[in-house]
């Protein structure tokens, strides 16, 4: 299914569930403003290349638009308009005073040079930065871009706007980022998986994993679960997959993946069908890279008890049916990655005040949000005796139409 059907599907369930009004309802889908811009650079060899850039502004009724940046082959419109729109409940879930955006330019990274990628990433800057801004709309990294990246953005912008560290979050630490934020969606994607084998009577020592996609988000949460006692039993990137029954040895993998960019080819384990990691047998499965990779062709052979979405969007609607009728648990996207945004809003936070935290400050505020985070979703559900994504859902959907109505922008 389409992401942004899939979306606005969970949104109009979410809806109905709060019994919000149709014009409210309609008025909250309808992105606050959608900007697609032409990216020509020169390329290193001096030839031309054009991408297309968008940053879509999905809704600031609780504060500053807020989300990351993608640089991915597969990014279009639609894929832009439903993270943006799921920016902003999760910001909302979370309860951090932010709206939601999204941003994305369709190029592979990968095949980029450094300058390339530099030059794309100033001209994309240039098209946008009237429409971004500290109390406006503050970017941040996603899929394919990261701190560099928001170095560029920083020092761009500030061409125009005068120096603004607070314009983008998830910078270098040099340059005003916050410590803890490198890891913090990993630590967050922990911090939910802790809250939520405590509801269940468990905890992660012991739970064997599998751990689809091995980037920022992957590879914290693997090695802050393999730290905690958690066995990771098959982690899977673009590289390929590998497997180990008896636990694969994070901190050696990460070593590898950092030399050979990549899973592929680590000693530590077997090979395996990268198709098949989501299927692998385990108590905990953790979608850490794309969309829709759950999918009514893959959700009845699943085998995990508990899905934590590191990743936004990783679960179609229709598996999420087949799923839930298996009994399978699963913590959404708009609660399990909030650890990112949060920290996002703490590295403002700072460079608003001219002070910085220490990394112990960080993470203790990361797991207090996070801790009462859970507690609200769970809140919800008991409240419309629905599952957690509806819980989540509701809960956003909830705190941005009454902001929303006290600003006088309800229907
Ligand atoms: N790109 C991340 C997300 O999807 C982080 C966004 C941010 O920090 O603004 O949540």
């Amino acid at each position: 299914m389409n992401a942004l059907v899939a979306t606005n599907r969970n949104f109009k369930l979410a809806a109905r569930l709060l019994g919000l009004d149709s014009k409210l309802e309609k008025s909250l889908l309808i992105p606050f403003r959608e900007i697609k811009v032409e990216c020509t650079i020169p390329k290193d060899d001096g030839s031309l290349a054009s991408f297309v850039g968008f940053r879509v502004q999905h809704d600031n009724a609780r504060g500053p638009m807020k989300g990351g940046i993608r640089y991915h082959p597969e990014v279009d419109p639609d894929e832009v308009n439903a993270l943006a729109q799921l920016m902003t409940w999760k910001t909302a879930v979370a309860n951090i005073p932010y709206g939601g955006a999204k941003g994305g330019i369709g190029c592979n990274p990968g095949e980029l040079s450094i300058s390339e990628l530099e030059r794309l990433t100033r001209v994309f800057t240039q098209k946008i930065h009237d429409l971004i801004g500290i109390h406006t709309d503050v970017p941040a990294p996603d899929m394919g871009t990261g701190p560099q990246t928001m170095a560029w953005i920083l020092d761009e912008y500030s061409k125009f706007h005068g120096y603004s560290p607070a314009v983008v979050t998830g910078k270098p630490i040099d340059l005003g980022g916050s410590l803890g934020r490198d890891a913090a969606t990993g630590r967050g994607v922990l911090f939910a998986t802790e809250a939520l084998l405590n509801e269940h009577g468990k905890t992660i020592f012991g739970q064997r994993f599998v751990i689809q996609g091995f980037g920022n988000v992957g590879s914290w949460a693997a090695k802050l679960i393999h730290e905690s006692g958690g066995k990771i039993v098959a982690v899977s990137d673009i590289t390929g997959a590998i497997k180990n029954n008896k636990g694969i040895d994070i901190p050696s993998l990460l070593n590898h993946a950092k030399e050979h960019k990549g899973v592929k080819g680590f000693h530590g384990a077997d090979p395996i069908d990268p198709n098949s990691v989501l299927v692998e047998d385990c108590d905990i499965l953790i979608p850490a890279a794309l969309g829709g990779v759950i999918n009514r062709e893959n959700a009845n052979d699943i085998k995990a008890k508990f899905i934590i979405e590191a990743a936004n969007h990783p679960t179609d609607p229709e598996a999420d049916e087949i799923l839930t009728k298996k009994g399978v648990v699963i913590l959404p996207d708009i609660y399990a990655n909030s650890g990112g945004v949060t920290v996002s809003y703490f590295e403002w936070v700072q460079n608003i005040q001219g002070f910085m935290w220490d990394e112990e400050k960080v993470n203790k505020e990361l797991k207090t949000y996070m801790t009462t985070g859970f507690k609200d979703v769970k809140e919800m559900c008991k409240t419309h005796n629905c599952d957690l994504r509806m819980g989540a859902f509701t809960l956003g959907v909830n705190r941005v139409a009454r902001a929303t109505v006290l600003r006088g922008w309800g229907a």
